[in-house]
């Protein structure tokens, strides 16, 4: 008999892989529908997608009278920008959450590294659930809803929600709107299952307009003067390497928001290949995003820095002096 020709195996292979997340996503809903105590975790420095993912199912679960804790370990409060989301109140201090939780479910977090400090919780937990669309993800929890195809984690929580029954009312809709519109930039990268989802989104009782504001579109007049002197000292390397790099100081001083919307700005450089924003959070420590605008792949460097992400979009931490953080940045992009 004949081989198969690559492109039936290559089909094979995705229709095969579609079965299998389909296999999850049910498993997922099984577990949840079943729990009488659930916690959920965002990823530290949570941003709508992993918030608005661990928010609208702890929203939804809450309705079907689960007990629902919804937390991240850092920093210590809700970002402004998100805190409309928790309609019930969910979230609580990571020392506030259950030691041993009876299901587990993390957000967006593409290594157990990412949940900080309530990565412990991995190994109390009853059962973890991990929900996420990282490719460099290594996969942890015992049912994986890892779809590096999603174009956001709210995507896998929603096929979550579907299979489980749940109702999608306006304050449930909002939160996955949130992630979608912020991990699509806008829907630039979305396509058209996500346009569809958005789109019952919307007729769920999401507002596009009050939420893109909220959440891409509005800075404090004070963070004009914080963005020039960023953009300011920004440098464009021959080889299409765009950096700047945030001080302590304006860190300390701006809100989350406002400094993680630089590299935004500098992606749109007409030169670069990477843009990359280096946050001092300590003397001699940064946090470290990567932005590509198309040829390079960055969650390739990232992983390679110690971190990982998305092709286009990735990020990692390191020690060292702002100069050795680039000499370590033009190092992993050759
Ligand atoms: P951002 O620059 O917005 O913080 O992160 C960009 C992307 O990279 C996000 O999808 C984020 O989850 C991922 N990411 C950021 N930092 C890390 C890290 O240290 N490790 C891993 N695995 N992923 C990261
Ligand atoms: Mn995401």
């Amino acid at each position: 008999m004949s081989e198969p020709d690559p492109a039936m195996q290559r089909a094979l292979a995705v229709l095969e892989a579609d079965r299998a997340l389909a296999r999850r996503v049910s498993d997922a809903a099984e577990v949840l529908v079943g729990a009488t105590q659930v916690t959920l975790l965002a990823h530290v420095d949570p941003d709508a997608d992993a918030l608005g993912s661990a928010l609208a199912l702890g929203i939804a679960l809450r309705r079907r009278g689960a007990e629902v804790e919804v937390s991240f370990a850092s920093p210590d409060r809700v970002p402004e920008s998100l805190a409309a989301l928790d309609v019930l109140g969910l979230v609580v201090a990571p020392d506030a959450v259950s030691a041993a939780p009876e299901v587990l479910v993390s957000c967006d977090a593409a290594e157990p590294a990412r949940l900080g400090s309530l990565a412990r919780l991995l190994d109390t937990a009853g059962c973890t659930v991990m929900l996420d669309h990282h490719g460099t993800n290594p996969g942890f929890g015992e049912i994986q809803v890892l779809d590096p195809a999603a174009e956001a984690t709210v995507v896998l929580a929603h096929r979550v929600l579907v299979e489980m029954g749940a109702r999608l009312d306006a304050d449930v809709a909002r939160c996955l709107y949130a992630g979608l519109v912020t991990d699509t930039r806008g829907f630039r990268t979305a396509g058209a299952d996500a346009h569809r989802l958005a789109a019952e989104l919307v007729e769920a009782g999401a507002q596009p307009a009050v939420l893109a504001r909220a959440l891409m579109d509005e800075h404090p007049f004070a963070w004009f003067a914080g963005l020039s002197a960023a953009l300011g000292r920004a440098v464009l390397e021959p080889t299409g390497l765009v950096h700047t790099t945030i001080p302590l100081e304006d860190v300390r001083r701006f809100r989350p928001e406002e400094i993680d919307s630089v590299v935004d700005v500098l992606r749109t450089a007409q030169e670069a290949e990477v843009a990359a924003v280096l946050k001092q959070v300590a003397p001699a420590r940064f946090v470290v995003s990567l932005r590509s605008t198309g040829r390079v792949d960055v969650a390739a460097a990232a992983t390679a820095l110690g971190g990982g992400g998305h092709r286009a979009a990735a990020g990692f931490t390191r020690e060292g002096t702002e100069q050795e953080v680039l000499a370590g940045i033009r190092a992993a992009l050759v």
